[in-house]
C-alpha cells in the first residue's frame, strides 16, 4: 500500500495484522459503543464491533532520504508483556526487501516514541548479539522520550526494550537525539503529540503544497476519531492525550491533510472531516 504527498511517497511493510483482543488497549471500545460508529466498517471494524488493528512501518522516501518510521516488534525478542511478541520469527526483513527497501538502503530509522512495537527492528539478533538491523541508517530517536525511559525504574519490560532494541544503537554510534519538532530535511518535520508517552511525536510530510500526517500513538484506532476522549491503557498521561487528540483534531478537520495511521487497519488513511458534533475519518 502506498500513497504519494507531492514528491514523497510512503510504502506501509505489515507486521502483524489481527481483528478483535484489543479489549486490553482501549477498554471503552467494547463492541456495543463501537457498532453505531457505522463509517468504522469494513477497514476498522467487523461487522461484530471488533476492532482490527495493524502493526506495520511505514516507508517514506523523499526525493534523496529513505527513512524508516516506526520498527514494529522484531524477530527473537524476550521478556515482551504480550506473551506472542515474544520469540517472533516473522518474515518482515524478507517483505521490507522484496518491496524494494532491504535494510542496508535505508539512510534514516525514526522512532515516534520508545513502546515496544515501534523499535523493535532496531535491531536484530546476529550470534547471540543485538546489531543495527539498518547498518547504513542514522536512528532518530527523541531526547525526552529516551531521557524519560532510561530513568522509570518499575517497567522491567520496558528495561528489556531498551536493552535489546534502543541500548545496542546507541552504543554503535548511529542514534541522533532528536527535539520532539525536529526539522528533519526539507520534506519532514516532527510535531509533539504528547500524552501516549512523555516525549512522543507525530511526522509531518510537506511536499509541492500537499500535506500529510503519520500518526504514531496519539491515537491507535479510528474509533478514537468519533471518541477523542477514549484513552488507551498504554497512555503515560490519559488526560494529556485527549486534549492532544482534541486540538489536533480540530486542527486538521476539514482541511486536505492525508492522515496516515500507525496502528490503522485496512485502509490505513484518510482525510478527518467533521461529522455532526464530532469528526470522522473518510478514507
Ligand atoms: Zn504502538
Amino acid at each position: 500500500m502506498k500513497w504519494q504527498i507531492g514528491d514523497v511517497t510512503v510504502t506501509k511493510i505489515v507486521e502483524l495484522e489481527m481483528t478483535g483482543g484489543s479489549r486490553f488497549l482501549l477498554p471503552q471500545a467494547t463492541p456495543e459503543a463501537v457498532l453505531p460508529i457505522t463509517w468504522l466498517q469494513p477497514h476498522f471494524a467487523d461487522e461484530n464491533g471488533r476492532l482490527r488493528m495493524s502493526i506495520h512501518s511505514f516507508i517514506v522516501e523523499t526525493p534523496d532520504r529513505r527513512i524508516v518510521v516506526d520498527t514494529c516488534l522484531g524477530n527473537d525478542k524476550q521478556g515482551r508483556r504480550i506473551p506472542h511478541w515474544n520469540d517472533r520469527d516473522g518474515p518482515f526483513l524478507a517483505d521490507i526487501t522484496a518491496a524494494g527497501f532491504p535494510p542496508e538502503s535505508i539512510d534514516t530509522v525514526l522512532c515516534t516514541h520508545l513502546h515496544v512495537d515501534h523499535v523493535g527492528w532496531n535491531t536484530r539478533l546476529v550470534d547471540g548479539k543485538w546489531v543495527p538491523t539498518f547498518p547504513r541508517a542514522r536512528y532518530l530517536m527523541g531526547r525526552t522520550e529516551y531521557d524519560h525511559w532510561r530513568t522509570v525504574k518499575d517497567r522491567p519490560d520496558m528495561a528489556n526494550i531498551l536493552a535489546d532494541s534502543v541500548t545496542p544503537i546507541i552504543e554503535s554510534g548511529l542514534a541522533t537525539m532528536v527535539e520532539t519538532n525536529e526539522r528533519i530535511c526539507d520534506e519532514i518535520t516532527l510535531t509533539p503529540t504528547l500524552g501516549h508517552t512523555p516525549g512522543h511525536v507525530s511526522v509531518m510530510i510537506q511536499s509541492k503544497g500537499e500535506q500529510a500526517l503519520i500518526t504514531g500513538d496519539f491515537m491507535h484506532h479510528p474509533c478514537q476519531i468519533a471518541h477523542p476522549e477514549w484513552s488507551t491503557l498504554a497512555d503515560s498521561d490519559p488526560d494529556q492525550g485527549i486534549e492532544t487528540r482534541r486540538r489536533m483534531f480540530q486542527r486538521l478537520a476539514g482541511t486536505p491533510v492525508l492522515i496516515i495511521g500507525t496502528h490503522f487497519a485496512g485502509a490505513t488513511a484518510g482525510k478527518l472531516v467533521n461529522d455532526g458534533d464530532g469528526y470522522r475519518l473518510d478514507v
